[in-house]
């Protein structure tokens, strides 16, 4: 007889206790037996029962020809006479949801031979299909298992908490050795099961479904199990091929949390049915079905391998192949990790299947003994030992430091601390509010350069202007009227015929050029410094016959360029030519300016200049061009004020260049 291993006879005490009461000793992985009755076709062919309950914990298997009987204890023994609720009441499955609520990882799996009620015991019967709508019936209420009666509880548990809980559910099988996901939203394809420090085991990229009601994890679940495989052999009509692993993940927010920011408590409870166990003899598989036996037996093996290394203390201590296979890995919380675990064993009565039944006994009369350490997650601070809370103390007070430091550094009395706290400082998002920062300043500066050039432009523009009055005074210095001995010559204006004449074209629209800049008289069109911009009205060389007398410039203006007004950068030249014409004279050269011709001249004369004409006329000496442009500005602005009543400025204030110079 075996005999069972839990350091205090009970198994489910241990579960009785409250977490704080598993936590740190050793618990023993709970077992709980489920015989089924006697199948119809087992009581047509005439076999025999060879189990016996003798109690609600121990089962007596009497060997078919005799023999001494055999006693099994475990945590309950279910016979075929209990109903579905029964199992669900004495499993001690409600146990392990408290646990999973509190955070802890739990596991209920079932195990035996194919066809001993396993997926039964779990799901209730495999889900009829109408065939004429290709719908699945739902499993009647009465015959449901323990999963959808542990769904219902756990769901109405959650309402009374008065706790945020948040349940989501994945759920995957593991057939030929490859794990897929049967809540895959397109075709399920294997997903590698990979580990690491902190998670352990865990299938990489499987869906995990957040859900709210007990209709939407049924749903789950009904998807899962349609999309399981399953086939018929001798010993069951809907033989699973696969293990399955249905995982709920709780998390719960305790109430009030003793840290704000402490994580919401994770806890698991996951369900496991795995595929029996199977003599392929018995089964009578082929092809497919015998790969898929030898798969499912090779995974069975290596956990049953894994269990008898966990039960041995020597070797506990030593390397457990969880890495056997892809089941094993899956388990290794719940059987040597930190989970707690509740195994329903579930075996055939029927004499036929005592060797097998008689296995499943044993391996979970083993397996009974072997302890796992729960532990649940607690929150970071809770779980800091003494040493390293003060540890992080110190960084915390070390880090206010430092950013009460960095504080009190001006960014704008230093750019390169500026630009070390931001080095300092490199992250993703510094390193963005860097960038922006940059770019306001780049913006500002670009703004600053367009208005600056907007400026540079209006005063290039002012300056044009102004080049090309004076260039116009000029040009009436050097061809108007010999100054009369009166002593206030006439403004070169007066050459311009004035505004009211109604034979010259009407005045230029530019407002700049209504008026003299020196006397403010009405300027005419030649006299206007956008000139150029009218010419094709006065100048169109298509229409110069049919053009009135008037509207032609007047002889002295200076010539203009008839292609000009369309060519800007022939007007550009000309400007060019005239400004450095006058900007030699300034330089007090004697230079002969180009272009105008004489205003007296006949149009076939040659153009002679006033300098010229005066070299020629008698040697006179030429007197300085821009100096007589100067004191005819002052002659002109002392005729203005005397017009205007005032005194005109004093001798002394005069500047010696501005007295004109004889002609
Ligand atoms: P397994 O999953 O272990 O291979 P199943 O759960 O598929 O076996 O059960 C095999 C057959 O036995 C199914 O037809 C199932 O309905 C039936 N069965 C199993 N357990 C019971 C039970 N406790 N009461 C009635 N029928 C059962
Ligand atoms: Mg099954």
């Amino acid at each position: 007889m075996e005999k069972r291993g839990s350091p205090d006879g009970d198994p489910a005490r241990s579960l009785e206790q409250g977490p704080e009461g598993l936590e740190g000793p050793e618990t023993p992985i709970q077992v709980v037996l489920r015989v089924r009755p006697m199948s119809a076709a087992e009581l047509r062919r005439g076999e025999q029962s060879a189990l016996h309950c003798s109690g609600t914990r121990t089962l007596q298997v009497s060997p078919p020809g005799g023999g001494p009987d055999v006693a099994f204890r475990f945590g309950a023994v279910l016979d075929g006479a209990r109903s579905q609720e029964d199992v669900f009441r004495a499993c001690g499955v409600r146990r392990l949801g408290e646990l999973a609520l509190r955070g802890f990882s739990c596991t209920v799996f079932t195990f035996g031979q194919t066809g001993s009620g396993k997926t039964y015991t779990l799901t209730g019967p495999p889900p009829q299909v109408r065939r004429a709508q290709g719908e699945g019936v739902p499993v009647p209420p009465n015959l449901a298992g323990i999963m959808q009666r542990t769904f219902a509880w756990l769901l109405d548990r959650v309402q009374h908490l008065g706790a945020p809980v948040t349940l989501r559910a994945s759920y995957l099988e593991i057939y030929n050795e490859q794990v897929r996901d049967l809540l895959s939203l397109g075709s399920a394809r294997p997903l590698p099961v990979r580990w690491n420090k902190t998670r352990g085991f865990y299938v990489e990229q499987l869906r995990v479904v957040e859900f709210g009601s007990l209709g939407a994890l049924m749903e789950l679940l009904q998807m899962g199990l349609s999309r399981r495989r399953s086939s018929a052999h001798t010993l069951n009509q809907a033989s699973s091929r696969s293990h399955a692993l249905l995982t709920l993940y709780i998390s719960r927010q305790t109430m009030p949390p003793a840290d704000p920011g402490e994580p919401p408590v994770g806890g698991k409870l996951c369900f496991v049915d795995l595929a029996g166990s199977e003599k392929v003899a018995a089964t009578g598989s082929r092809g497919e079905l015998m790969l898929e036996a030898n798969s499912i037996n090779r995974s069975l093996l290596a956990l049953g391998h894994c269990i008898s290394l966990l039960l041995d203390p020597q070797r506990r201590q030593s390397h457990i192949p969880f890495r056997d296979s892809k089941l094993t890995k899956l388990l290794a919380d719940s059987l040597g990790g930190r989970g707690l675990t509740l195994m329903v064993a579930c075996v055939s009565p029927s004499a036929q299947c005592l060797p097998e039944t008689l296995s499943t006994l044993r391996y979970a009369s083993r397996a009974q003994r072997v302890t796992t350490r729960p532990q649940a997650p607690k929150s970071p601070v809770a779980k800091q030992p003494p040493r390293l809370e003060i540890e992080m103390l110190q960084l915390q007070e070390e880090n206010r430091c430092l950013r009460a430091q960095l504080g009190q550094i001006d960014p704008k009395a230093s750019r390169l601390s500026g630009a070390r706290v931001a080095w300092a400082q490199r992250n993703l998002y510094g390193m963005l509010q860097e960038f922006m920062l940059e770019n306001e300043r780049l913006r500002k500066e670009k703004s600053q350069l367009q208005s600056s050039q907007a400026r540079a432009r209006d005063e290039q523009r002012l300056l044009a202007q102004q080049v090309h009055e004076l260039e116009r005074c000029l040009l009436c210095a050097c061809y108007g009227p010999q100054p009369r001995p009166d002593p206030a010559p006439p403004c070169p204006c007066v050459m311009v015929p004035a505004a009211p004449c109604p034979a010259l074209p009407p005045l230029c629209c530019c407002p700049c050029c209504h008026l003299c800049p020196l006397c403010r008289a009405p300027l005419a069109h030649w006299a206007c410094p956008r000139r150029d911009l009218h010419l094709p009205q006065v100048m169109s060389p298509k229409a110069p016959g049919d053009m009135p007398l008037c509207a032609q410039p007047p002889p002295w203006a200076p010539p203009g360029n008839p292609g000009s007004a369309k060519c800007p950068r022939e007007r550009s030249h000309s400007d060019w030519t005239q400004t450095r014409v006058l900007a030699e004279m300034l330089m007090e050269e004697e230079v002969v300016p180009s272009a105008p011709p004489l205003p007296m001249g006949t149009p076939n004369t040659p153009p002679v200049l006033r300098g010229e004409e005066e070299r020629e006329g008698g040697g006179a000496a030429v007197p300085n061009l821009a100096r007589r442009l100067e004191a005819l500005r002052d002659q002109i602005g002392s005729s203005l004020r005397r017009g205007r009543g005032q005194a005109p400025p004093s001798e002394a204030a005069r500047s010696p260049s501005r007295v004109l110079p004889p002609c």
